[in-house]
């Protein structure tokens, strides 16, 4: 895999090679020894994405570079790939993208001579996204295999739904959708269950945002919504004991979840952000690595103190 862009590149092996690498990071600190910069262009807004790559970018000892697309030249009508090229002309050892376009890395066509990595691409990929969700789901069940995960919310439009979709159940998982049939996307082929269905009988229930940004003419008032198709407290309590709640963020308090689910026992929604800069930091050396940037023993342990048990080997 040349760069990092869609889960569909991904194979099984990849995919628990990275998990493995985060669970690595999370237990113990490394740094690489070599000066490297790392450019982060967000062309849509982020918080958790972008601040968990700076965080990973840190963390491992690399220079973020930021562009803020309002002030930079993109507003001078400048191309992603003259952008991107600009990065690196002037030094950077890796990009970091996110566009609103679901191509956009077409534009590109591999003519740079650094990694790139997708940090979410229109509807349709947004593979660290998914890899921190299946690594989040790991700790939880320690497997995947027949674990019964269920995507609700404004599949259509989310590419999240896509690659998780397309990851768990690359792993093994049983994927189902569910949600108001105007957001639902049948072309995908996954089963599609009634949210009773689905709180009833899945081990994991991820819900979406509904990506208003996206798609114009469906607006629900936000009460009539969750009554509908979120997660009430009502339907919380009829989930499986061991069942769990995942969200990528941004979450909408009161439309596809009630405000007092998003921290209550069975959520894991900030766990899935610190997974995010673990995940991260394996996608980063991983390119680093594949690039030959960098070599494995410029990876350096820092500590010798395990911060947290490891979970098993994957
Ligand atoms: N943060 C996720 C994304 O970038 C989910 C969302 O925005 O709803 O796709």
């Amino acid at each position: 895999m040349r760069d990092f862009i869609s889960v569909q590149d991904l194979s099984v092996a990849e995919i628990k090679y990275l998990l493995e690498t985060a669970d690595r990071f999370r237990t113990h600190d490394y740094e690489i020894s070599k000066q490297l910069f790392a450019a982060n262009l967000f062309f849509e807004p982020s918080t958790r994405t972008k601040m968990s790559f700076i965080v990973a970018e840190r963390k491992l000892g690399l220079e973020p570079l930021e562009l803020h697309a309002e002030m930079s030249s993109i507003k001078k009508g400048e191309t992603l790939y003259d952008t991107a090229r600009t990065f690196e002309a002037i030094g950077a050892n890796v990009l970091v993208i996110r566009h609103e376009a679901d191509d956009w890395m077409k534009e590109l066509n591999e003519k740079l001579s650094i990694p790139v990595i997708n940090a979410g691409a229109g509807t349709k990929d947004h593979p660290t996204q998914s890899l921190l969700d299946a690594y989040t789901i790991y700790q939880e069940f320690e497997c995947f295999k027949d674990l019964n995960i269920t995507i609700a919310g404004d599949v259509k439009h989310s590419r999240v739904a896509r690659s998780n979709a397309e990851m768990l159940s690359k792993l093994g998982a049983n994927v189902y959708f569910t949600g108001a049939p105007e957001l639902m996307d049948e072309s995908l082929g996954y089963p599609i269950l009634t949210l009773d269905q689905a709180v009833e009988q899945s081990d994991v229930l991820m819900l979406l945002r509904i990506q208003h940004e996206r798609h114009h003419g469906f607006i629900h008032a936000a009460i009539e919504y969750l009554e509908k198709y979120g997660l009430t407290v009502e339907r919380e309590r009829k989930m499986q004991n061991h069942a769990i709640i995942l969200h990528p963020g941004p979450v909408n308090r009161g439309v596809e979840i009630d405000s007092s689910l998003v921290e209550c026992k069975r959520s894991r929604i900030f766990n899935q952000m610190e997974n995010g800069v673990y995940v991260r930091m394996a996608v980063l050396t991983k390119q680093l690595l594949n690039w030959g940037i960098i070599h494995d023993d410029q990876i350096k342990k820092c500590d010798t103190i395990e911060r947290k048990q490891p979970i098993r080997a994957m």
